[in-house]
C-alpha cells in the first residue's frame, strides 16, 4: 500500500483534515497524499463562522467581531454576540498556512493532479488521476460529484452571492460590527435576498449581495444591486469607493441527504459529504467538527465512519421545513429571520443554526413564527413523500 490516507481534494475540508492529522501523535508515521487539481493561490473565498471557543485556526483569523447588525425594513438591531465571536479567515491565507505547515511533515505529499475515479477494493481504496493510480487504506473525498436527478421530495435551493471588498475615501463602516443580514432590499417571490457586510476598518469592507433562490443571476444583476446598495444605504457615489477584490460563489442548499460512506474505504467529507447546513450555507465550522470526529474515530475505533446521533436528524427536518416555506412562497426568509432576531437571543439562534440547541429552545423558536406556513410546509413534505425517502 502506498499511503495510509489519501485526501482527494485539497480545499477547506481536505486541508483541515490533514491539519488535524498533522497535529496528532497518532498520525506521526502515517503516509498521507493530498491530491488537488488547482494551485490554490487565489483568495477565492472568505470563510466566516461563529464560535464560542478557540478555533483550530485561531492564528490566521483575519478579523473578529463581537457585535452583529441585523437590519429589516421594520426592525433593526445591533447585537452583542457573546459568548460567540464572529470570525473570518481569508482563503488564500488558509491555503498558504496549511500548505506551509503540512510541507514540514515528510510523510505528507502534495500532488497537483486531477482525479477521475475513486473506489474501494475488498481491502483498501484507490484513486485514478491524470498522474497515475494511487492506493491507500482510507480515502477522504471532497471533490464534488454532480447530482443529476432531483427528487421531488427534496429542495435544491442555491445560495448565490457576489461581493466586493471596497476601500472608501471617507469613514463609512463601523469596524466593530459585522452586518449579518441586511434585508432592506426588495424581496422577490420565492427568493430571499440580503446584504452581508464584513468591515475590516472604517474604510474597508466586504459588501456581499446574497440570495437564497433557485437560479443564479447575470453578473450585471449582482453589480447593479451592489451599486444601488452603495448609493442608497451606504451613501457612496461610484467615485467614492474602489473595488479591491471580488468574490462570487454558489453554495448548494440541498436537503437531500449526502452519502458519507461512499464505499468500504472511501468517505465523503466537506460539502461533498453534507457538511453544508442546508438552510444557511454555512459549512466551514461543520468541517472542523467533522474533522475532529474523524480523527477521534480513527484513533478509538480504527475507522473514520461515525454514526450521527439520531436525535440530530430533527435539524434536517427543520432545514427542510424552512426551505419548503421559502420555496412555496408562504413566508419570505427575511420575515422568518426578523422574527428570530426580534424575539430570541443571538446565542440561542447561533446554537439553533449550529444544530446544537436543545428541544426547549427549538420549541421557543418554532412557536414564535407564524404557525400556518410551517404546518402547511410539514403537510407538503408528507405529501411529497419526504418521510419515506430518507
Ligand atoms: C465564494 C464562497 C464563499 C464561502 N464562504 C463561506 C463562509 O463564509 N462560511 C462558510 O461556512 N462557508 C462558506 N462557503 C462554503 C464552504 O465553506 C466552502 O465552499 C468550502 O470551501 C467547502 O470546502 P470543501 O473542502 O468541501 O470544498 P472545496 O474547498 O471546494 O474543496 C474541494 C477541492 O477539490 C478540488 N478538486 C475539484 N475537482 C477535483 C479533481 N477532479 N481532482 C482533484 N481535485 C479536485 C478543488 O479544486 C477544491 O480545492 C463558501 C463557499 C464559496 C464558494
Amino acid at each position: 500500500m502506498q499511503y495510509d490516507f489519501i485526501l482527494n481534494g485539497g480545499g477547506a475540508a481536505g486541508l483541515s483534515l490533514a491539519m488535524y492529522m498533522n497535529e496528532h501523535i497518532f498520525f506521526k508515521d502515517k503516509k498521507i497524499l493530498i491530491i488537488e487539481s488547482e494551485k490554490k493561490d487565489k483568495n477565492d473565498k472568505t470563510f466566516s463562522f461563529w464560535t464560542n471557543e478557540k478555533s483550530f485556526f485561531e492564528d490566521i483569523i483575519d478579523k473578529r467581531w463581537k457585535k452583529i447588525a441585523f437590519l429589516h425594513p421594520i426592525f433593526e438591531k445591533i447585537i452583542d454576540t457573546s459568548p460567540y465571536i464572529y470570525k473570518t479567515i481569508k482563503a488564500i491565507i488558509f491555503y498558504e498556512y496549511c500548505k506551509k505547515k503540512l510541507s514540514e511533515n515528510k510523510n505528507i505529499t502534495f500532488l497537483n493532479a486531477k482525479s477521475t475515479e475513486w473506489a474501494s477494493t475488498h481491502t483498501n481504496a484507490w484513486v485514478k488521476t491524470d498522474k497515475g493510480i494511487f492506493e491507500s487504506q482510507w480515502l477522504f473525498n471532497s471533490v464534488p460529484e454532480k447530482k443529476s436527478i432531483q427528487k421531488k421530495s427534496y429542495h435544491y435551493y442555491l445560495q448565490h452571492f457576489k461581493g466586493w471588498i471596497i476601500n472608501t475615501k471617507k469613514d463609512v463602516f463601523d469596524e466593530e460590527t459585522a452586518t449579518f443580514m441586511d434585508f432592506r432590499l426588495t424581496q422577490k417571490k420565492g427568493e430571499t435576498s440580503f446584504m452581508y457586510l464584513l468591515p475590516t476598518s472604517k474604510n474597508q469592507s466586504l459588501v456581499e449581495y446574497t440570495i437564497f433562490g433557485r437560479e443564479i443571476f447575470t453578473q450585471e444583476t449582482y453589480d447593479s444591486e451592489l451599486k444601488n446598495y452603495m448609493q442608497n444605504f451606504l451613501h457612496l457615489q461610484e467615485n467614492e469607493y474602489e473595488i479591491k477584490e471580488t468574490e462570487f460563489g454558489v453554495i448548494p442548499m440541498f436537503d437531500e441527504p449526502f452519502i458519507q460512506k461512499k464505499s468500504s474505504f472511501v468517505m465523503n467529507i466537506g460539502a461533498a459529504g453534507g457538511a453544508t447546513k442546508a438552510s444557511t450555507g454555512y459549512t466551514f465550522h461543520n468541517i472542523q467538527k467533522e474533522s475532529k470526529k474523524i480523527i477521534d474515530n480513527l484513533i478509538q475505533n480504527g475507522t473514520p465512519f461515525y454514526a450521527n446521533n439520531v436525535f440530530k436528524k430533527r435539524f434536517n427536518l427543520y432545514d427542510s421545513m424552512l426551505l419548503e416555506v421559502m420555496q412555496s412562497e408562504q413566508l419570505n426568509g427575511a420575515d422568518i429571520f426578523k422574527i428570530m432576531f426580534e424575539k430570541h437571543s443571538t446565542d440561542k439562534i447561533f446554537r439553533f443554526l449550529d444544530n446544537e440547541s436543545n428541544f426547549l429552545e427549538e420549541l421557543q423558536i418554532m412557536t414564535s413564527v407564524p404557525p400556518f406556513p410551517f404546518v402547511k410546509a410539514f403537510f407538503n413534505l408528507i405529501n411529497k413523500g419526504y418521510f419515506f425517502q430518507k
